[in-house]
């Protein structure tokens, strides 16, 4: 068996749902580790589509019918993996996907006679113990020594289930304490996405949250690499379904990087590289499928600084205006505004003010099912001020360097799009990066004929 030798580098690599959604996705990830002895904790993401199953059975009142079948559907995509090892551990790990498959049908049991967030959190880690302990045997099968580690023991977090927040000083206690030791000798295979809060119940980061647990344990292991492998060979200059001119980019910085995550094609959690940036590890984003094509690296310096590096675009973006004419000189308006965002937890990405209003923006997570601003919300800042709701908008974000140094920015961005109606802009915070919001039906058109133009 390979063991791993190399104490001096660490790289901590995650395979999201379609690299380990079947067993040939699967064997290839495990030939990228064993190509590469730096690759010592793995993290994993749930088999594609068994996230969106567990969603679903959390819901409220699935009909008991609809439970069996989400629950086989799921038993379908984890054995149809296992069938490939050796009869022996075939056996032996169809033994454990059945019991953890029983104990799912209790919470969704549970959740149907009394719904909880907590209960939700308890189904929805299911699909990261599955395929973190299919992908250690897969790894063993050609001979990587690969062990299987829960990460709830170090991933400590508050009990915001749902998008819990981790305790990055517990984390890296316990993972020098109980993580470090283990990857001496061996490639350790983790879950992605989940948690423990000090009652023990499992937690959750947040959709995609995978990206951010793995640079979270690169950071407390001291790691020093993230490689981020995925179904895109890379970050591109903008969606290549959008445009064919799209092209990956070869290096980014952090600072491009982060605001591309924010406001971009949702390659990587927009958190996952917070954690890279403290602690200056350098990232890496390659396909699974085609990992000879290499990828994009993230790092803090980078050779060239191009004003305009890609064009983001985020869909299913809600502006939020709120008036009042009590705005007028006075001080504490926003704050009672933003008091009852964090209160209800709203994240604002975009905010632009007049003088008696305030517009602001903020995005559905892809996935979510319920709409982000709810009535108790709405009602609640009617107490302060006439508010108006808008769906059906996107965000465009311009990407670069020096972006409000430059001139001519903006004649050459709105010139190109001179026949379309833009909803609102933000410029000026940051040097990365020029954002504004059209309508969604526009938003393609818009990013391609930008692109044309900057990126020509
Ligand atoms: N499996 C989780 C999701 O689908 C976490 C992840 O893949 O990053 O959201
Ligand atoms: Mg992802």
């Amino acid at each position: 068996m390979n063991s791993v030798q190399s104490t001096s580098s660490l790289t901590v690599a995650k395979f999201g749902g379609t690299s380990v959604a079947d067993f040939q996705a699967m064997l290839r990830c495990a030939h990228i580790i064993k190509n590469d002895t730096s690759n010592r904790l793995i993290v994993v993401s749930a088999s594609a589509g068994v996230t969106n199953y567990l969603v679903r059975l959390s819901q409220k009142n699935i009909p008991v019918n609809e439970q069996k079948d989400i629950v086989e559907n799921i038993r379908v995509i984890q054995v149809n993996i296992t069938q490939h090892l050796s009869s022996e551990v075939e056996a032996a790990l169809n033994q454990e996907i059945n019991s953890l498959l029983d104990e799912l049908t209790q919470h969704a049991l549970t959740q149907s006679l009394q719904y909880s967030t907590k209960t939700t959190d308890a189904i929805l880690a299911f699909g990261e113990q599955f395929s973190s302990r299919i992908f250690a045997q897969v790894l063993q099968s050609i001979d990587v020594a690969g062990g299987y580690f829960n990460v709830q023991q170090v991933m400590k977090t508050n009990s915001l289930h749902g998008k819990a927040v981790v305790d990055i000083n517990e984390l890296s206690k316990q993972c020098t304490l109980l993580l470090a030791p283990k990857l001496v000798d061996k490639v350790i295979v983790t879950q992605g996405f989940i948690g423990q809060d000090s009652h023990g119940h499992t937690t959750t980061l947040g959709r995609g949250g995978s990206d951010y647990s793995a640079a979270l344990l690169a950071e407390a292991l001291n790691g020093t690499n993230l490689s981020i492998w995925t179904d895109v060979v890379g970050i591109f200059t903008t969606d290549p379904r959008i445009t064919d001119q799209a092209r990956a980019i070869k290096e980014i910085s952090f600072g491009e990087a982060a605001e591309m995550a924010t406001f971009g094609a949702k390659i990587l959690h927009p958190a996952t590289l917070i954690p890279a940036m403290r602690r200056n590890i350098p990232v890496f984003v390659g396909s699974s499928k085609e990992p000879e094509k290499g990828g994009t690296q993230i790092k803090k310096e980078v050779e060239s600084n191009p004003t305009y590096r890609s064009i983001a675009l985020r869909r299913e973006q809600t502006l939020v205006t709120v008036k009042s004419p009590a705005m007028l000189h006075a001080s504490g308006f926003l704050a009672k505004v933003f008091g009852v965002l964090a209160k209800h937890e709203l994240s604002v990405d975009l905010i632009t003010t007049s003088e008696i209003s305030v517009a602001l923006t903020f995005d559905n997570p892809s996935g979510s099912t319920q709409s982000l601003i709810t009535n108790t919300v709405v009602a609640e800042l009617e107490q302060l001020c006439e508010v108006s709701v808008e769906n059906g908008l996107s965000l465009v974000a311009v990407i670069g360097n020096g972006l409000t140094g430059a001139k001519g920015i903006g004649q050459s961005i709105f010139e190109t799009i001179n026949d379309i109606n833009i909803r609102m802009i933000c410029h000026g915070a940051s040097a990365n990066n020029l954002c504004f919001l059209v309508d969604e039906r526009d938003a393609n058109f818009v990013v391609e004929k930008l692109h044309n133009t900057l990126f020509s």
